[in-house]
């Protein structure tokens, strides 16, 4: 099962650091792609660009200026669920997730979320009924909806890839990618 991440209503001036934190950890976590409504940021999708080609794996973003629209193409083929505080416990759903077949698109707000992905989503989802942020809840989600294999994935084909260490820091760079 893929997963696709939605995020809601971007809006350059104020959700700079958080979209972008959001796009890399879907990316970290394990997500194929994300697409991000509200308005287009080119520097948003350069600088994620970058790092997808530095640090490796396939990774696709994209903009859509209708969420509608995305909900609805999706519904044809795959399962949306949407991460909201005001949904069912994570960890009482999370069995029938990891059993779904299809792909899977994540839907995750802004600052306003509209009142109809309640209803169009195939489930809506709490991590904690505590409100916190999207990027903890997507994190989270992910994280659980692997059962945390996600953490030893390899991102094929990067240029730069750090060795672990247990103090300082080492990074490999290959130039024809690894
Ligand atoms: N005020 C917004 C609203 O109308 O619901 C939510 C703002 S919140 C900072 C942004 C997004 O974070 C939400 O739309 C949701 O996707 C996610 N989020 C925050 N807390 C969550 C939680 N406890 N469980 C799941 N998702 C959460």
């Amino acid at each position: 099962m893929g997963v696709h991440v939605l995020r809601l209503d971007h809006r350059p001036a104020r959700d700079k650091r958080v979209t972008s934190h959001l796009i890399l950890a879907a990316r970290a976590f394990g997500a194929s792609g994300a697409t991000y409504t509200g308005q287009r940021d080119p520097s948003l999708e350069g600088s994620i660009r970058g790092v997808a080609s530095d640090w490796g794996g396939r990774f696709v973003l994209d903009y859509a200026e209708s969420w509608r629209r995305v909900v609805a193409d999706w519904k044809r083929r795959g399962t949306v669920v949407h991460l909201t505080m005001y949904g069912l416990p994570l960890r009482e759903v999370v069995a029938s997730l990891r059993g779904i077949a299809s792909d899977i698109l994540v839907v995750v707000g802004g600052a306003k979320v509209p009142r109809d992905i309640f209803d169009l989503a195939d489930w809506n989802v709490a991590v904690t009924s505590q409100p916190h942020s999207e990027v903890s809840a997507l994190a989270v989600f992910l994280h659980e909806l692997r059962s945390g294999e996600e953490l030893d994935v390899e991102f094929e084909g990067a240029r730069l890839r750090v060795v672990p260490r247990a103090h300082g820091k080492e990074v490999i760079e290959r130039l024809g990618g690894i």
